[in-house]
């Protein structure tokens, strides 16, 4: 990993914050020359705060509906100046791209803009509270979905928007982790090499939101994908691929250190290790039969 880092400590995040990690280790696979678009957010907030920035790189804060819309645009401009070397990101948690900006991220990839899109899930609206968003997954504790006598968290499962973005053909979509972080940078070069739209999710824990400990961030990051809650993948080219291919803990030990999981019962546990055991089932049905997801699509 190089070592030149282009997001300045003294930021405002939380102690054990994944998503600064996560940011942290994309600017470091990036390198400088990039220009990001990032929607309203908790990256967006802490970072910022008038007249200070922690970003070394341009970046223009853009609302939560419009990360990729304005990313497109300033793609554009490069263009017309002759530029073409120079990246451009939008970012954004899952607030401003699974939920709220959803539709401007789908009119780029269908467009297929020249750009990468980038999401750092922490599952939730963390910066105004903690609020469930369309990435929060099934079963957790949010303000908007609380866990009490007439509630067990969240109801639905988490919304796939890495699966949503590869339906909508483009060259290359990814999954990654901050506790991953060869695994995380190799997806950023890849996609950084590659033209047209591509998308990077990227489960990132959020201490508050998630109720875990500052210390164990990286701890349960890995969890999510040691126990296949959170699955490594690229899909390159319609052609889908893991990144890891063991399965190695039960989801209990992913949700134990997590108070927005401690109200679960032991069939809510059960019926969310029924979820990731079929999950990676099919993934792993769709990997070994090597089918082209841009031909079937
Ligand atoms: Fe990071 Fe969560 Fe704190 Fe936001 S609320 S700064 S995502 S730890
Ligand atoms: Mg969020």
């Amino acid at each position: 990993m190089p070592s030149t880092d282009l997001l300045a400590p003294g930021h405002r995040t939380c102690a054990g914050c994944g998503p600064a990690i996560t940011i942290r280790e994309i600017l470091r696979a990036a390198g400088p020359d990039i220009i990001i678009c990032e929607a309203t957010g908790c990256m967006e907030v802490t970072t910022t705060p008038y007249p200070e920035s922690s970003w070394k790189v341009p970046w223009i804060h853009v609302t939560f509906e419009n990360a990729a819309s304005v990313a497109s645009g300033v793609k554009a401009a490069l263009r017309s100046q002759g530029n073409n070397h120079t990246q451009v990101i939008a970012l954004g948690g899952d607030g401003g791209m699974v939920d709220i900006g959803f539709g401007a991220v789908s009119g780029a990839l269908e467009r297929n803009e020249d750009i990468i899109i980038i999401t750092y899930d922490n599952e939730a609206y963390a910066n105004t509270g903690v609020q469930r968003s369309g990435a929060t997954p099934y079963g957790a504790a949010t303000t908007t979905s609380p866990s009490g006598s007439a509630s067990a968290g969240k109801g639905e499962w988490k919304k796939n928007l890495p699966m949503i973005a590869a339906a909508h053909g483009c060259a290359y979509v990814a999954t990654a982790s901050p506790a991953f972080p060869a695994d995380l940078s190799n997806k950023v070069k890849k996609a950084m090499s590659m033209k047209g739209a591509r998308y990077l999710h990227i489960l990132s824990p959020c201490p508050i939101g998630w109720q875990s400990d500052s210390s164990q961030t990286i701890q349960i990051a890995k969890a999510a994908v040691q126990s296949g809650t959170w699955v490594l993948y690229e899909i390159e080219n319609g052609i889908f691929k893991r990144n890891f291919l063991q399965k190695t803990k039960p989801v209990k030990e992913y949700l134990a250190p997590q108070g927005r999981f401690r109200h679960l019962k032991e069939e809510q546990i059960a019926k969310i290790q029924e979820h990731v055991d079929r999950t990676w089932k099919e993934l792993e049905i769709l990997e070994k039969s090597g089918v082209n997801l841009l031909k079937i699509l």
